[in-house]
């Protein structure tokens, strides 16, 4: 049986959440050789920053990118030691269920910021983004108050590579999450 593309691990369509995890579930994208991003969503990456520095927004920079199984095994378990399950889960995705292993996703902020994301979401740079990021392909995959469908609260800083196709379809559907626009079901919880 041919997968869906929202199942298959190497697809810009590909959903992870708490009830999905990978297939492979130690699977590993191939990564850009200049930025710890698959070379799609680096690409996007590199024009998205372009264009924000080009309107004066400030200049973009990676926190957080692609993360191994392994590394997220290790953060998982550090938060979970650290504040005990729920609390520890709340911050840190089980490994095989973070977005962050597929290398599409990327967490990012502005120099001036020194690239923390704490702050990200009062920026003109993220304004920016959350109205014109799917020009590039992204998504602001954790919007807010949605954490009942997506699982996490308001990430602003947590953008997902799904292509431009997609990304302007959801945009012009007004239809935020890939849960809702694939009719996948919910996912608040393991
Ligand atoms: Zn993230």
């Amino acid at each position: 049986m041919r997968l869906h593309p929202t199942a298959k691990a190497e697809s810009l369509w590909v959903v992870v959440n708490k009830k999905r995890r990978l297939n492979p579930v130690a699977y590993g994208p191939v990564l850009h050789s200049k930025i710890n991003l698959a070379p799609p969503a680096a690409s996007a990456f590199w024009a998205l920053k372009a264009e924000l520095q080009r309107r004066g927004l400030g200049t973009l920079c990676l926190n957080s990118g692609y993360r191994s199984y392994g590394s997220q095994k290790s953060i998982h378990s550090a938060r979970v030691a650290a504040l005990g399950k729920v609390a520890g889960e709340n911050l840190a995705a089980r490994p095989g269920h973070s977005e962050h292993q597929t290398g599409l996703a990327a967490d990012v902020s502005i120099t001036s910021l020194e690239c923390r994301i704490g702050n990200f979401g009062s920026t003109d740079a993220y304004k920016w983004i959350a109205a014109n990021g799917h020009k590039y392909g992204f998504i602001v995959r954790y919007p807010w108050k949605l954490t009942d469908v997506t699982g996490y609260v308001w990430e602003p800083w947590h953008l997902r590579f799904v292509g431009k196709e997609l990304a302007t379809e959801m945009k012009n559907r007004k239809i935020k999450t890939l849960e809702q626009f694939f009719s996948l079901p919910s996912a608040p919880s393991y």
